[in-house]
């Protein structure tokens, strides 16, 4: 028979031939069934390792089933318990189910992002050091040798290498030692627990206006579930405001977790951390090395790290007792997954602090319309941080007016920004270029015949990277060489690069100051995240004249240096048909002018802009931020979009064409009708062909108060399954609408 006993989370469970249900990693709808092998004591959490089909995978037991639907006979064993790595916690199974409930995924989806490092289960192997025999010594004492017995009173271990060089002697030494039973050999553990951040260490004297926001968030440190929104301008000293929360809670035995967009995850901000912590936190983003992503796994789960700082994937750590969560540049587009599990890790964080209970923090100068609209509906408590920390002026602001004032023909920077930039660097300052685009040129066409080069499998032009000769699709990442002849009428010297890129920009800048150093700054430059933070550090540091962006510099750095700041075309965002262009451009242009004349209150931005009267250029020179926000977020309510409404996409990819627009039609005639619905095409997706996909997409709109879930649900499972090569993507709060 079956003994079950169930007792409170702590005590363990005596299962005889007891079945459990798991998660394991694959885009089913369920968890499956596994028989618990005698003698292993699993609960719900326990990571396991299970038999899938003809593989081994890693899963994590959900449940223990009392009444499995399944005869015990026919299941596989659990093949494996990971049992010195803790079960996660119930609030992060709750967590799990939600993130599924809420964007129609997989659960098995989204247990995948939480056991996302294999290498953390295994325990490290231990190091082999050495330790002092007690009461030997050695035959002769020689000054080496006492060196090293001095390092060794405390009867702790050492590796022999870390000893040797603190005793400063060679390793021969420390052989001598061993070889003549003064030293014995000993296993050390493989890794120390991290140090800890120290919460006592002086902070800086914050301003009225920051001591009445960190007032706040310590009161609500290690308390129950809250929302804040920090709203303060560039530089306004918001970090210093929540490391203030960060200290409070761990003061209260809790974890902290602060998330930045991926790329604004510098050593800047590390080590400013352990400026004021003198520590450093653990890191957790997709280029931190398998070890180490390893340790500050275990490190969470185990409580041993207190503090991590980590892109949106961070969200789904196993941390034994997280108390905080803050969200810096919580308007950043970066939170958004697009791919698997589409989810906004802002609007998660919201929610991981909510089914746990405890305060969640989000910051920005330029707050996302969701967030503005919950703090001024009182949903989030906003604080306002109105001047820069410093007292230095925000910058100054001026368009130049490409009309009349633009450059000549095939330049891009208008006669009054390159003298600004002249009298910056004359003057030992620094100034910025933004510009949106990376490589030399967004198009390349044919002067004789028109040909255009396009990517052959996505639906945009190929732009020209004239540093690395190539032509290059940014979709798909296909690349090819510069030609000297146009494969279409087979002409020579007639290709022509159409429009600037940060590469063409930096041609003309050293074409215009040669004497400047000039560093162009661009994701897709060699040498990635390791060469970006060492530029940043450049830049910092003085060591750069001019800098020639693209959003990357627009992110969360502190240049003290930098004066000036030309945005080459403003109007490049506003083009856009999607409801959120303004929005989106108003925050880049917002962020990157608030480089300029951070500490010396001297800065001046400049908009290069064909079209000086729209309203996201004027609520930019005119500073009136609260404009902009006010007819934004009318639009959104007068066209019943978020946070007004509710919406989901759903996409329909296929390599054919005529395929992918059929199954989307016969899924937009499987729509249980509903009269709060409004369902929108198919139409073709904004970028119609990616990767060789062609795409169609169906636009459901509903009231905010509407169960759009529910509804997807049961429309989903009466609609036809997507055959062949066809593939349904659904993405509830789509990005872009
Ligand atoms: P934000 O995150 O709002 O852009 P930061 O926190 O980066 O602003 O602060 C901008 C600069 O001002 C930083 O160099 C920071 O060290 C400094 N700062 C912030 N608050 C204070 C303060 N109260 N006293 C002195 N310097 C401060
Ligand atoms: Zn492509």
């Amino acid at each position: 028979g079956v003994r079950l006993v169930l007792f409170d989370e702590g005590t363990e469970l005596e299962n005889e031939a007891a079945v459990a249900a798991v998660l394991v990693p694959v885009a089913v709808a369920g968890a499956y069934s596994y028989r618990v092998p005698p003698g292993m004591k699993v609960r719900p959490g326990s990571v396991v390792r299970v038999p899938l089909g003809p593989r081994e995978v890693i899963g994590a037991v959900w449940e223990i089933e009392t009444s499995p639907r399944v005869s015990r006979r026919k299941l596989r064993d659990i093949l494996h318990l990971y049992d010195d790595v803790p079960p996660l916690s119930d609030d992060l199974r709750r967590f799990v189910d939600w993130v599924a409930g809420w964007t129609l995924a997989a659960p098995g989806m989204v247990v995948r992002m939480v056991l996302r490092s294999e290498e953390a289960l295994k325990p490290e192997p231990p190091v082999s050091g050495v330790r002092r025999v007690e009461g030997a010594q050695p035959e002769r004492m020689t000054p080496a040798r006492a060196r090293v017995l001095d390092l060794m009173m405390d009867g702790l271990g050492w590796t022999k290498s870390g000893l040797a060089a603190t005793a400063g002697v060679s390793s021969s030494v420390v052989d001598g030692l061993l070889a003549q039973g003064v030293l014995e050999p000993v296993e050390l553990p493989a890794t120390l627990p991290p140090p800890l951040p120290e919460i006592d260490r002086p902070a800086p004297r914050l301003n009225p206006a920051q001591e009445e926001a960190a007032t706040q968030l310590r009161a609500a440190a290690g308390g129950g579930f809250k929302a804040f929104l920090i709203d303060g301008v560039t530089g306004s000293g918001k970090t210093e405001v929540y490391f203030e929360a960060v200290a409070e809670t761990i003061r209260k035995g809790r974890q902290a977790l602060i998330l930045l967009p991926e790329i604004a995850l510098t050593d800047q901000f590390l080590d400013r951390f352990e400026r004021r912590f003198g520590a450093r936190p653990a890191e957790w983003h997709s280029e931190v090395p398998p070890r180490r992503r390893a340790r500050a796994w275990r490190g969470v789960a185990t409580g041993d790290v207190r503090v991590v700082v980590g892109a949106r994937s961070a969200l789904f750590l196993p941390f034994r007792e997280l108390g905080l969560i803050v969200v810096d540049e919580e308007h950043d587009a970066a939170y958004k997954q697009d791919d698997r599990v589409p989810y906004s890790a802002r609007d998660m964080a919201v929610v991981r602090g909510h089914i746990t209970g405890f305060p969640v923090v989000l910051a920005s100068a330029t707050p996302s319309v969701e967030s503005q609209v919950n703090a001024r509906q009182g949903r989030y408590v906003r604080l306002e941080l109105p001047e820069r920390a410093s007292g230095a002026e925000l910058p100054e602001i001026t368009p130049i007016d490409m009309r009349n004032n633009g450059p000549e023909r095939g330049r891009w920077l208008a006669p009054a920004l390159v003298g600004e930039m002249k009298a910056a660097v004359e003057d030992g300052a620094q100034a910025l270029l933004f510009l949106n685009r990376r490589g030399y040129a967004p198009l390349t066409l044919c002067r004789t015949c028109g040909y255009r080069f396009q990517c052959p499998n996505c639906s945009t032009w190929l732009v020209e990277h004239r540093f690395r000769g190539q032509l290059q699709c940014h979709h798909c990442g296909h690349s090819q060489p510069i030609p000297h002849a146009c494969p279409s009428c087979n002409a020579t010297d007639t290709l022509v690069a159409c429009g600037p890129g940060v590469e063409r920009i930096a041609e003309e800048v050293a074409d215009l100051l040669p004497d400047a150093r000039v560093l162009v700054l661009s994701s897709d430059l060699p040498g990635g995240q390791e060469r970006l933070k060492r530029e940043m550090k450049v830049i910092e540091e003085g060591g750069a004249d001019i800098v020639i962006g693209t959003q990357l510099v627009a992110k969360g750095h502190n240049f003290p240096l930098m004066r000036v700041v030309g945005v080459v075309d403003a109007d490049l965002g506003l083009a856009h048909g999607d409801p959120r262009a303004a929005e989106r451009t108003f925050q880049l242009m917002a962020q990157v002018t608030g480089r300029a004349g951070r500490i010396t209150g001297k800065g001046k931005g400049f908009l290069q802009t064909y079209s000086p009267d729209h309203p996201v250029i004027r609520a930019l020179l005119t500073g009136d931020r609260e404009a902009f926000y006010d007819s934004e977020i009318e639009a959104r309510r007068s066209s019943r979009l978020p946070p007004f409404g509710r919406l989901a996409a759903l996409v329909v990819s296929a390599p054919d064409r005529s395929e992918a627009q059929a199954y989307a039609r016969a899924l937009a005639r499987a729509a249980p009708r509903a009269g709060e619905v409004t369902l929108l095409g198919p139409a073709e997706a904004a970028l119609a062909l990616v990767r060789g996909r062609h795409r169609f997409r169906l636009l459901v709109m509903a009231p905010r108060a509407f169960d759009l879930q529910a509804y997807l649900r049961h429309w989903l499972k009466a609609a036809p399954a997507a055959k062949g090569g066809v593939r349904l993507q659904v993405d509830v709060d789509p990005q872009s609408f």
